[in-house]
């Protein structure tokens, strides 16, 4: 091996140790990390003094190894600025929380409670009570269950009444929603058979008459969340296909996906069904996330006939998808917003879509005066999470014109408080509507140094 003069010139782990910027390292991060960081940091400079690099004095060396540490410590999941106009960005997190369900989630993450214990009895509980009261008074549904997230409700569902059991499934209804939840992929892992009807673009309920005349185990219809199929295109209605399973003595099973439980066309979007017009319709049992419209955390939601909720609760792959007492905390208290007739003003998602045209305006222009820059442009805002597809809701957009819109946008993607916003034509543009009031100050100075550095 080489053995280089220089090499002896570096400081010892002991010599470091004596340094007054190593011991406040070790102060504040633990002996055992600082020992790895001295070790990691000078075996790169022995590295790079075999090749001709002049060894780093003692200060920069240790400057390096606090450089290191801090590195280390920085949390990956950092809270963004969105700016995007997209309020449920499936990127971003889909919706964020209401003070009250935050507060509820705080409450049960920091103390014991009666998760699965009856204060009445005290014995042993169900952790299922939790929020099912509160789903069966807002949609009238005999029975809930609250999972991990929609995808895996749709499984669990068709694991519990369809194993080794013929579904019959529309093919326009065989779709991908994204982040890999493809229907006929869940369906396949549930052990139910496929059994495919009616065209990609047309379905008839005759085709659905013909198909339970073999017997299905159920009909299972999915919501088109992402997509829209427009053209010559026809599909019955969820009322038409309920009546059929019924009289045929099989379940109807609807995965509606977003789960709204206010009407999403009085804010100038399209109608996306909602949970108690699905159940009204005839659904058995219908499957939807918790972080899209409903605006909770997240969650994969259940509700339905008692005798079948009955056998999903007591399959073994419940156990495995079961919300956490977090989980239950928040889809509880996002529900009681409902319940109260309240969710509108409290949240989140809500007091977005209901956004008044004239406050994103004013905010449009109150960042403008902050700039001393921009132009204030109509665009468009998105509901996204794959609710409302090709829908959009009229907005104001403050629109900045810079040298490179690219690194413009990387720039203010490397702020303290990462800052997302998006191009349309050539410019920046930023939408107050998915940025909560409060962060309108940081965005004017984060887009000011941004502007100057
Ligand atoms: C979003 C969606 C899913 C997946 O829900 P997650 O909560 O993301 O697991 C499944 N089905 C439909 C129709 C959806 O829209």
């Amino acid at each position: 091996m080489m053995n280089l003069p220089e090499l002896s010139t570096l400081p010892s782990t002991d010599a470091m140790l004596q340094q007054e910027s190593v011991r406040l390292l070790i102060e504040q991060f633990g002996r055992s990390v600082v020992l790895q960081g001295i070790h990691l940091i000078l075996d790169k400079i022995r590295t790079e003094v075999k090749d001709g690099c002049p060894p780093p004095g003692l200060e920069i060396i240790c400057a390096q190894v606090g450089q290191q540490i801090h590195e280390w410590f920085q949390p990956s999941l950092l809270p963004v600025i969105n700016a995007t106009g997209i309020i449920l960005h499936t990127n971003l997190g889909r919706a964020p929380l209401s003070r009250e369900t935050l507060a509820a989630m705080q409450t049960a993450a920091g103390a014991y409670s009666n998760l699965e214990y009856d204060l009445k009895s005290g014995k042993r509980g169900s952790r299922l009570v939790h929020a099912e009261a509160l789903l069966q008074k807002l949609t009238g549904a005999e029975s809930a269950l609250v999972v991990n997230n929609n995808a895996a409700a749709v499984l669990l569902t068709l694991s519990a009444l369809a194993h080794n059991k013929p579904v019959v499934i529309a093919n326009s209804q065989l779709v991908e929603i994204g982040g890999g939840f493809r229907v006929p992929d869940v369906m396949r892992q549930s052990g139910a058979k496929l059994i495919p009807i009616g065209t990609t673009n047309r379905i008839h309920i005759s085709d659905y008459e013909q198909a339970v005349r073999d017997h299905p185990a159920m009909i299972l219809t999915a919501h088109h969340s992402n997509f829209k199929i427009i053209g010559f295109t026809t599909e019955p209605e969820l009322k038409q296909i309920a009546l059929l399973a019924h009289q045929a003595g099989i379940p109807l099973v609807h995965d509606l996906g977003s789960g709204a439980m206010l009407d999403t066309s009085v804010f100038g979007l399209g109608h996306e069904p909602t949970v108690q017009e699905t159940l009204s319709a005839g659904a058995d049992v219908v499957c939807f996330s918790g972080d899209k419209l409903m605006g909770g955390p997240q969650a994969g939601i259940i509700l339905g006939r008692a005798d079948l909720l009955a056998k999903i609760k007591r399959h073994p792959l419940a156990r495995a998808v079961r919300a956490d007492k977090l989980c239950l905390a928040g889809v509880s208290a996002t529900l009681v917003h409902y319940l109260k007739g309240e969710a509108l003003e409290k949240i989140p998602i809500w007091q977005m879509i209901s956004m008044d045209v004239d406050f994103i305006h004013r905010r449009a222009e109150r960042w403008q005066a902050g700039l001393g820059m921009g132009e204030i442009i109509p665009g468009f805002s998105m509901v996204g999470g794959g609710s409302l597809p090709e829908e959009s809701q009229p907005t104001w957009l403050l629109s900045l014109k810079v040298g490179k819109v690219n690194q413009f946008l990387s720039k203010l993607r490397a702020m303290p408080q990462p800052l997302i916003a998006r191009i349309l034509d050539d410019h920046i543009v930023l939408d107050p509507r998915t940025v909560f009031p409060e962060q309108d100050q940081i965005v004017v100075s984060l887009l000011n140094q941004a502007l100057q550095s």
